[in-house]
């Protein structure tokens, strides 16, 4: 079975948060420091791969289209979810229910 999970192309995200609601797993989040060398003036939003399970819930929210879905080869031995990167340090983010109190 072939693994879909996203990624964010470093050079198209803005910053601009967008895609951070449609994610119901909080596995978008921003960076805490805006790299020396992202090409836009705010942090970019990076993917927590720990986080992520590919439900693709928001692919399609970047206005950019930096958000992409990627598939992880169907040979591998293991899920890349399994085994992710270190994760980046990120911000938290606040998260509203419908009343309007926040839930984290
Ligand atoms: S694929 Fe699903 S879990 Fe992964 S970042 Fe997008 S909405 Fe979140
Ligand atoms: S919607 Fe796109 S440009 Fe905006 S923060 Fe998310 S990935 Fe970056």
């Amino acid at each position: 079975m072939v693994q879909a999970m996203v990624a964010i192309t470093p050079e198209g995200c803005t910053g601009c948060d967008l895609c951070i609601t449609f994610c119901p797993f909080e596995a978008l989040l921003p960076l805490s420091e805006r790299p020396a060398d992202h090409r836009h003036a705010k942090r970019p939003v990076v993917v927590v791969e720990a986080s992520c399970v590919g439900c693709l819930s928001c692919i399609g929210s970047c206005p950019t289209e930096a958000l992409h879905e990627v598939l992880s080869p169907p040979d591998n031995v293991a899920s890349p979810l399994l085994h992710p990167p270190p994760a980046p340090a990120t911000e938290p983010v606040k998260r509203w229910s419908r009343d309007g109190t926040p839930w984290s």
